[in-house]
């Protein structure tokens, strides 16, 4: 759900892109106004810097890492084709179901364990990186120094460069040892992941990956969140996903799609951390306890509200949804509501919130009322790529755009007062997908 070029979101009906309606709708109009006015461009598509998803996982989802910003835009200008877009991709994910994911490299005291307790592991990781990793692990080398981090570089280049015969003999008997129950540290959830991932991709060298990087289970409402740089996999269960407006993915293993271990090896940060180090805790939004705010610093790109009214005691209850200074898209994944001049919203329902709007609803289903809204007040990335717009950038000095919208979302909501019911033109996507999945 967004305005990625890959994928726009169209208004329900008429087939309109989201970004074009964003652009030319009448309740956007101010903030395209004062855009055009100050830039003198009238632009034809905005884009929300975010894309909001529901997923639902069935196979490991291929190990991968997003590039920064800038090398985002290096990637974009040297290949085009495998790097669409010149945007970064930070992602964040808050379980619906129990979700698994891989995220990050474990500590250096677990990843040396394991070069310990799977002789198979040490073999592909190199008997001299591994000694060599154990030697640092002696002096009590920090695992966020340099010279760790190179260590780790080293060991993961050596696994990703073995040859196939090596990788697939090694995993043969890494398969066997686990069998036996020889599983050194390892809880047993991590133990079915290491099997699975044999089932799934025979032979890979990615099946290697749960023994150095953090194997996370997240429960219904846990979220986690990470930038660029890091090494993560989707294993299982159900989330709602928050990520930038971009598809830049650097894929490293587990999947047919392009791989680029030189680019791949470039762009990891190498960081060796427990995993709640990418942890999002919830705040509450003020002034509504319905609400719990997901917002990870430095993460202007994106941030998420859980909405959920409960229903049980107070049936046919009012509530409404607040105004944000920002457009949003809404997500509602159970139960049912009314909105005044609208009618009846459900499950499945996808809605965009423009700027400053309010939505009164009666909640009219017999469950609770739950539903997802992401925003941000960043300006979305341009994905036109026209010369028009960089000649004006380059004439401007490079002028900051977002601050300019930012401003402008201020000034809004300032000067903005009385009631704006959800009016007639709010905007209902066709859903593309099966939702279902998930309780
Ligand atoms: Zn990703």
């Amino acid at each position: 759900m967004g305005t990625h070029p890959d994928g726009p979101a169209k208004l329900r009906g008429s087939g309109t892109k989201l970004s074009n309606h964003i652009a030319t709708s009448k309740s956007d109009r101010d903030l395209n106004r004062k855009w055009s006015q100050c830039d003198t461009l009238i632009k034809e598509d905005i884009h929300l810097p975010f894309i909001m998803k529901i997923m639902s996982i069935r196979t490991t989802l291929s190990l991968q890492v997003h590039p920064t910003k800038k090398q985002a835009a290096r990637l974009h200008r040297l290949d085009p084709i495998n790097y669409p877009d010149s945007n970064h991709k930070p992602e964040l994910a808050l379980a619906l179901t129990r979700f698994e994911l891989l995220c990050g490299f474990r500590p250096a005291k677990e990843i040396a364990d394991n070069l310990r307790a799977f002789p198979e592991f040490r073999i592909v990781f190199g008997e001299r990186n591994a000694r060599r990793f154990e030697e640092m692990m002696e002096r009590n080398v920090n695992e966020s120094s340099e010279e760790a981090k190179n260590c780790l570089a080293i060991g993961f280049r050596a696994m990703m460069e073995a040859p196939a015969a090596l990788i697939a003999k090694q995993l043969l008997s890494l398969r066997r040892r686990l069998q036996c129950g020889e599983i050194g540290c390892l809880s047993n959830d991590t133990v079915k992941v290491l099997l699975k991932m044999q089932d799934d991709f025979p032979g890979d060298n990615g099946c290697f990956s749960p023994l150095y990087l953090n194997h996370m289970i997240l429960e219904p409402g846990e979220c986690c969140y990470y930038a660029a740089e890091e090494m993560h996999a989707y294993l299982s269960g159900e989330c709602v996903e928050c990520v930038g407006c971009s598809n830049n993915t650097i894929r490293a293993a587990l999947t047919n799609k392009h791989k680029d271990l030189e680019i791949l090896c470039e762009t990891l940060n190498y960081r060796m951390t427990d995993p709640e180090h990418y942890m999002i805790r919830p705040n509450k939004f003020p002034n509504d306890n319905n609400i719990d705010v997901y917002d990870p610093e430095d993460c202007p790109d994106f941030a998420l509200h859980q909405i959920k009214v409960d229903n049980s005691i107070i049936k046919q209850q009012n509530y409404t949804l607040p105004a944000l200074g920002c457009g949003s898209i809404v997500v509602i994944v159970k139960g049912q509501a009314k909105v005044n001049d609208y009618g009846t919203i459900k499950r499945g329902d996808i809605f965009y919130i423009p700027p400053n709007e309010k939505t009164h609803m009666t909640i009219t289903g017999d469950g609770p009322f739950v539903a997802y809204r992401t925003f941000s007040y960043e300006e979305g990335p341009d994905h036109s790529d026209a010369t028009a717009l960089r000649d004006i950038r380059t004439t401007a000095g490079n002028i900051n755009f977002a601050g300019k919208l930012n401003a402008a979302c201020k000034q809004d909501t300032l000067k903005l007062t009385g009631k704006l019911n959800m009016p007639k033109d709010v905007n209902v996507f066709d859903l593309g997908m099966e939702m279902d999945g998930f309780c």
